[in-house]
């Protein structure tokens, strides 16, 4: 049966293809492809993690029998019994098998996989005793997903099959081979996202996220369709169901039948159309009518991603996110020289072209690793995240410095500090930058020049610019984090996503503030939350006076279409009138 389900479009376009589900086991579960001539040895590590909880229940056993029925329940021999018969059992142990040969899932995934369709077939069972022993096969799981840590893994090899994009067709072919998939989970954290960054996913779905959560950044620049806050789906949709992303309108369709399926084919083919003619401007400067030259920068999680940046025409990185490299590495940390070559592939793959290097910004819906998550602080959002992160390990923060410096002798590096709000955090930052370079000349080691600047993504950085320009070379305001402190929405939390207004009056008079006080100082200012890939907002931004703008590769064609449209005389005015009027956005069409 046809259903559907609403979410928050996050990244646009249509994917459809057969679902795959991501459970949420309570371990922490890696998810990778292995290669076809590895699924012999990926069935052999779950037999033996499945022979190693045997082998631990059966000494359970043995010992029981020395025991009297005191310390040993009945209810105790029961269990082992229970868990036994479900090691056991064929259906996991063959469904598992199905996993790993057919879809090339790694042993942990397809162990979490089969037990997700066996928990949803002791759900539907109508016995109250049968319905428990779902606790039970979790628990069996999580013993063999243990045992199978201490067993030694193929490399994960995320690109084991090439991404496609789906289409309508695709449904009417025999669908055991190489059929899209649709990534379906009830949350995935950044780091889990970057695995699946290479990988063969032609669109994603979560139960929930904000749209300007670092999930669903991570997703737009992987410029695959996909829906965030999509309440429930992974509850809803089975694994193998056939689903239709609309990253457009946010709705998830799920077995479409086929004139819904004609319909979304006739708009992925649309869509196609317009990515064809958008790529004829590739070589276009980006230049309004008037003649003004706008900046067109690239926001990049991965030194990899500068490949990506120069295809679309970038003329260069106006924001590295840097903390992906520190997460996911049940914490350690990448040291001074990983860092150093990292920024240094990040740098050369721009040819010449200017990157704007951030300081790691861990924290709030950035957790370090996974299981960081649960030990979050009430309010990590606002707690010790970013540039607070580092300066309460200086060491750190020393080792990111230093690599930067080194770095930068290879190219035109900025570098830029994240939720700066007090002159004191400024004065100790530079200080920190200062001690990084003497320890590098204490070392004799070569570094490069760097242009500093502050990111402006709390409101009392916006409203404190005098003290922020004394000490910059230029600013780069995060619209993501602007928005959500300026109005109290955490952005990665779906249910108050409806609350969370890019074109708020508070929020416009805060970026319109920074645009023009740095235009009228002289100095660098640029936007690289996800305001700046919006095509809805670039002629307000540049009626603001805004010259630079820095988004994800995939947006930047779109944009420039915008700015090739644009006079930035016609729009001055009309920008004055909209951010001064109560109801920006209903005056926003009306140029
Ligand atoms: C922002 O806050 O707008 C920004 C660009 O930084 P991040 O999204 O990484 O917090
Ligand atoms: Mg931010």
């Amino acid at each position: 049966m046809t259903f559907a389900i609403h979410g928050l479009a996050v990244a646009r376009g249509i994917a459809i293809g057969r679902a795959v589900l991501v459970a949420s086991s309570r371990v922490d579960v890696a998810h990778y492809f292995i290669t076809a001539d590895q699924i012999d040895a990926e069935i052999d590590r779950v037999r033996r993690g499945r022979n190693a909880v045997i082998d631990e229940i059966h000494r359970l056993q043995r010992s029981i029998v020395h025991m009297g029925p005191k310390e040993a329940p009945h209810e105790l021999t029961a269990l082992l019994d229970v868990h036994l018969m479900l090691l056991q059992d064929e259906e996991l142990i063959q469904g598992v098998k199905q996993w790993i040969a057919e879809r090339l899932y790694n042993a942990e995934w397809a162990l979490t996989s089969q037990l997700e369709v066996i928990a949803r077939q002791f759900d539907e069972m109508e016995d109250d005793y049968l319905r428990e022993r779902k606790a039970d096969m979790e628990q069996i799981a999580e013993k063999v997903l243990a045992a199978m840590k201490g067993l030694s893994s193929p490399l994960a090899s995320p690109v084991a099959r090439q991404a496609r994009r789906a289409t309508a067709q695709d449904l009417l072919l025999d669908d055991t081979q190489d059929v899209p998939l649709i990534l379906v989970a009830h949350d995935l954290s950044p780091s889990d996202m970057l695995q699946f960054k290479q990988s063969v996913f032609a669109g994603f779905v979560t139960d929930v996220g904000g749209r300007t959560s670092h999930t669903a950044i991570v997703a737009r620049s992987m410029d695959i369709p996909a829906v965030v806050g999509a309440r429930l789906s992974s509850q809803l949709i089975r694994q193998d169901d056939w689903v239709v992303i609309d990253g457009d309108a946010g709705v998830v369709i799920v077995d479409p039948s086929a004139i819904i399926l004609a319909e979304y084919g006739f708009k992925q083919r649309q869509g196609e159309i317009e990515r064809g003619r958008l790529s004829r401007l590739l070589h276009t400067p980006a230049v309004t009518l008037d003649g003004e030259k706008i900046e067109l920068l690239a926001n990049i999680e991965m030194p990899e991603d500068a490949l990506a940046a120069v295809k679309a025409g970038a003329v260069g990185v106006g924001l590295f996110r840097s903390e992906f490299l520190f997460m996911g590495r049940q914490g350690k940390l990448p040291d001074e020289d990983e860092q150093y070559q990292a920024y240094r592939r990040a740098i050369e793959g721009m040819q010449g072209l200017p990157v704007t290097i951030r300081t790691v910004d861990i924290g709030a819906d950035k957790p370090l690793d996974k299981s960081a998550r649960e030990d979050a602080h009430l309010n990590p959002a606002l707690g010790l995240r970013a540039i607070r992160w580092s300066l309460a390990d200086p060491d750190m923060f020393l080792t990111q410095l230093r690599a930067i410096l080194r770095a930068a002798s290879f190219g035109r590096v900025n570098l830029l500090i994240p939720m700066l709000a007090h002159a004191s955090e400024i004065r100790q930052t530079l200080s920190l930058i200062d001690h990084a370079r003497a320890q590098l000349d204490n070392l004799g080691q070569v570094y490069g020049e760097l242009r500093i600047g502050a990111m402006i993504e709390i409101p009392a950085a916006a409203l404190t610019l005098r003290t922020f320009l004394k000490y910059f070379d230029f600013l780069s305001i995060g619209t993501n984090d602007l928005i959500q402190y300026t109005l109290a929405i955490d952005r990665a939390d779906e249910s108050v996503a409806h609350l969370y207004d890019p074109l708020h009056p508070a929020v416009l008079a805060l970026v319109a503030g920074t645009i023009a006080e740095c235009n009228r100082q002289g100095k660098g200012v640029s936007v690289c939350g996800e305001m700046a890939g919006d095509v809805a907002m670039t002629r307000l931004l540049l009626g603001l006076g805004l010259r630079s703008f820095s988004m994800h590769p995939a947006q930047i064609l779109a944009v420039k279409q915008e700015v090739l449209r644009a006079d930035t005389r016609r729009l001055r005015s009309w920008a004055d009138q909209v951010i001064a009027d109560e109801d920006p956005a209903s005056r926003i069409t009306s140029l």
